[in-house]
């Protein structure tokens, strides 16, 4: 099946799997680079959530650990003028030490001012409002709360409130302890992350509520993300990552979120897929405009090459087609050559060739050559009578019986010699052999019984003349053969016809 193919299609073929392969090597390495390129963000944005993670951690394990120390010493010392004093002493310097911290509070269970880090007591001011001290007032939990960021009553600056409940020595509410982180803080150091120009870093508390985002935006904070897919996955799992749609800006970023170790807040890193994958787009363009070129050219000239083996192949069909007719036109103008028309006989020309051959060989290997010259009888009347046609295709009918009795051995020939006149040469045989073949030539002519009004014999016959030579060098010629047996013929003739004559 394969074999019946045109080299033209196999070359088609390959041309278009090589520009195929082409494309497809290209589409699978620029495929492959993406998704490399995407690990390795995902990686660096894990890295990232983990700093984050743990900056926050430490962030506000300082504050809660002067909070508890706050509450500790509330409880202790009470409520006296000195401890206050003393207390207010302690806040001062805490909040000196510690950069993140903005201020250290203390209520009491009105939510009136009891004390705090800034030099003078405010006692304008009442607390109670606020959504920490409802919380600790509704909540006996003895551990630190995280509230939304606020605007500081007494600085002015957005603050992150951790609190802690103050008991009495009964387990009653005593009033609230609260450390305010210094947002700016915690937003300096997103601010050094290096997310891209269209990165986001969030830090969110476990019930959802977004407590500081960069890019910055004050309506950001307290924000419910509740509905959020970064949201719903960190519902899935402390830890891991996701590609997402933003619902704050739209922006479609790769993800890695993590939960805080000590506290219930969660942060994330997300990186700008666009962005991530701007670069790779431009490579991957170049590369594949590249590609594409290469394989517009490998097929343009694919295209080329089998047209030039199709039109050689054609050519080459053209000349085995043209060489075949030649061929065959050389063996018809041969035969034309050699042969007889009319009685499909060898011709007078190659009969002249032969006779001189056979006469040379005879003469070198001295061996005798026969001839046998026949001749129709009366065949002019037949031609009156029958007409012209009649008379060709009669001869047609002899020829084809003289040529069946004719012996087939190398160098016996019938040939046309004249008008109807037929002579067959014989090689190799003698005066006797050369007669019994004239006589079956007689016998089947008479018994072919072609109806001659015009003849003795009432059908059509043939008389023939043979003659037989050893012929000598220098002494006999090809001639007095056929003059011998044309005189046979003669003598034949004259004996009454429809018979053989010999040479004398
Ligand atoms: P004979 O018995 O003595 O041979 O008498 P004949 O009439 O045959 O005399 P001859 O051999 O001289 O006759 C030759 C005649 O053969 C002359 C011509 O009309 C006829 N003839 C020669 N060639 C052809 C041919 O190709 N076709 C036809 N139809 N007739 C031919
Ligand atoms: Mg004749
Ligand atoms: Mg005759």
């Amino acid at each position: 099946m394969y074999k019946r193919l045109p080299i033209t299609f196999w070359a088609t073929l390959f041309v278009t799997v090589v520009c195929v392969s082409l494309l497809a090597s290209d589409a699978w390495r620029s495929w492959n680079a993406r998704e490399v390129l995407l690990a390795d963000t995902e990686r660096a944005a894990a890295n990232l959530a983990r700093a984050m993670a743990q900056q926050a951690d430490d962030t506000i394990k300082a504050a809660d650990t002067s909070l508890a120390d706050v509450v500790e010493r509330l409880e202790a010392d009470g409520r006296g003028a000195a401890a206050l004093a003393r207390l207010h002493r302690v806040m001062t310097s805490q909040v000196g030490n510690l950069s993140q911290l903005n201020g250290l509070y203390a209520y009491d269970e009105e939510g009136r001012w009891l004390v705090n880090s800034r030099p003078v007591l405010e006692t304008r001011f009442n607390n109670a409002d606020r959504e920490y001290f409802k919380y600790h007032r509704a909540n006996p939990g003895r551990g630190p709360y995280i509230g939304v960021p606020v605007i500081s009553r007494s600085t002015g600056k957005w603050v992150l409130p951790v609190s802690r409940r103050v008991s009495h020595a009964d387990g009653s509410f005593a009033g609230v302890a609260l450390a305010t982180i210094d947002v700016e803080y915690l937003k300096r150091f997103q601010q050094s992350l290096d997310i891209g120009k269209h990165g986001a870093v969030i830090l969110v508390s476990n019930g959802g509520t977004t407590l500081l985002r960069r890019p910055f935006s004050p309506e950001l904070m307290g924000r419910d993300l509740r509905t959020s897919p970064l949201y719903q996955a960190y519902m899935q799992g402390k830890a891991g990552t996701g590609i997402w749609r933003s619902t704050l800006d739209g922006e479609v970023r790769l993800n890695s979120f993590r939960a805080l170790d000590n506290y219930p807040l969660f942060v994330s890193a997300a990186l700008s897929k666009d962005e991530v994958l701007e670069h790779w787009r431009r490579d991957t363009f170049l590369h594949t405009l590249g590609v594409g070129m290469l394989a517009v050219l490998l097929g343009f000239f694919g295209r080329r090459l089998v047209r030039q083996i199709h039109l050689r192949l054609q050519a080459e069909q053209e000349l085995l087609q043209a060489r075949d007719a030649l061929e065959s036109l050389n063996r018809q103008l041969e035969k034309m050559a050699l042969q007889d028309g009319l009685t499909g006989l060898a011709n007078r020309r190659q009969f002249d060739v032969t006779l001189g051959n056979e006469f040379s060989r005879a003469m070198r290997q001295g061996s005798e050559l026969a001839f046998i010259m026949i001749d129709v009888d009366y065949f002019k009347q037949y031609n009156d009578l029958q007409g012209h046609s009649a008379g060709d295709d009669c001869l047609r009918a002899l020829s084809r019986s003289i040529r069946m009795q004719t012996p087939k051995r190398p160098g016996d020939l019938a040939a046309r010699y004249g008008g109807e006149e037929i002579g067959v040469l014989l090689p190799n045989t003698d005066a006797e052999g050369a007669r019994a073949v004239a006589e079956r030539i007689r016998a089947a002519v008479e018994a072919l019984q072609i109806p001659h009004p015009g003849s003795l014999f009432q059908v059509v016959t043939v008389s023939a003349g043979v003659a037989a030579l050893k012929p000598r060098r220098g002494v006999d010629h090809a001639t007095a053969l056929i003059e011998a047996a044309d005189r046979a013929l003669y003598a034949a003739k004259s004996a009454g016809r429809n018979r053989i004559g010999s040479a004398a």
